[in-house]
């Protein structure tokens, strides 16, 4: 008899297991009013990855409440139930205490939706999954260090989530500034022990063979415009265009691939074998008096 377990053959089983099922990614959009998070939702539904059927690229009316996009992409095959979730601003009032909380109770309450299909004696072949995969959190383009605000936010979420911090409107910043506030932004999240989405990596590599290092400073648009007979999404100024998917212009693309080409498994895996978990230890851990 042979020892042969056969443990190489899983990776294989995942891929047929991924091409059946398909895969469900739902992102959370979180962060203050007026950072274009809406926008930025817009600009992936309308990138390559994403893109949506022609007459459904309306834009989305300004948000007032938690609001669900979906949409279905299939590639080779592979289909993938992509949501995104965007959140109200916060942060426009005098009193900003506690402006987390109603985001962690829409996190936590999706553990909870998936937790109580899994503990039914009938249960789903397949439980639907509404539980957030990653949060993009969108900081304020100050060029200055983490706002007390964004610091307390933050420390709240990465207990609960995968959290993605980008800097807000990037085109704001000059190249060197937006390196300066990277650097300044990677000391806060260390000094505050915040733990951001990707852990280890503090440069995701590109496949430029560039190094971008986190966090992504990012540009969105609704705007179509010509460059050399191609139709891309950007930001026109007096002084030039930023274009959303030029990777030397800003890190958009970087973000988009590292979602939903790179670390899409893996943010699925860790919110289902970390965060879950912990959300249902302590849920099953209560003893009720
Ligand atoms: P939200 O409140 O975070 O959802 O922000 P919106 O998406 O509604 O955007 C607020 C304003 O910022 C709008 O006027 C957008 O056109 C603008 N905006 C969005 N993204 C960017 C960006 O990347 N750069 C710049 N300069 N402006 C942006
Ligand atoms: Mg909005």
């Amino acid at each position: 008899a042979s020892a042969y377990v056969g443990i190489d053959t899983l990776q294989e089983q995942t891929r047929v297991r991924a091409l059946r099922r398909g895969y469900t990614f739902n992102l959370l959009v979180v962060g203050r009013s007026g950072l274009g998070k809406s926008t930025l939702i817009n600009t992936l539904f309308k990138s390559p990855v994403a893109r949506r059927k022609e007459g459904q690229e309306e834009p989305l009316p300004s948000t007032t409440q938690v609001k669900k996009v979906e949409t279905t992409v299939c590639e080779g095959g592979v289909k993938l139930n992509l949501t995104i979730t965007d959140t109200p601003g916060f942060g426009d009032h005098i009193n900003n205490a506690n402006c987390w909380e109603p985001i962690v109770s829409y996190i936590e309450e999706q553990y909870g939706r998936y937790l109580t299909e899994e503990q039914k004696v009938y249960r789903l072949l397949r439980i639907p999954d509404s539980r957030v995969h990653c949060c993009l959190y969108f900081i304020p383009p100050s060029g200055h260090s983490l706002s007390s605000l964004d610091v307390e936010v933050l420390q709240r979420l990465d207990k609960v989530t995968n959290v993605v911090p980008v800097i807000a409107k990037a085109d704001t910043l000059t190249l060197e500034e937006r390196e300066a506030f990277k650097e300044r932004i990677r000391a806060d999240l260390h000094d505050h022990g915040i733990k951001s989405y990707p852990l280890e990596d503090t440069a995701v590599h590109d496949d430029a063979k560039m190094k971008v290092r986190l966090p992504f400073a990012v540009v969105g648009s609704n705007q179509w415009h010509e460059v050399h007979g191609r139709k891309v999404l950007g930001r026109r100024s007096t002084w030039g265009l930023v274009e959303v998917e030029n990777k030397a212009h800003n890190d958009f693309a970087c973000l988009r691939d590292m979602l939903i080409r790179t670390h899409m498994q893996d943010l699925i895996d860790s919110t289902s074998d970390y965060h879950y978990e912990n959300f249902r230890r302590t849920k099953l851990s209560v003893v009720p008096n």
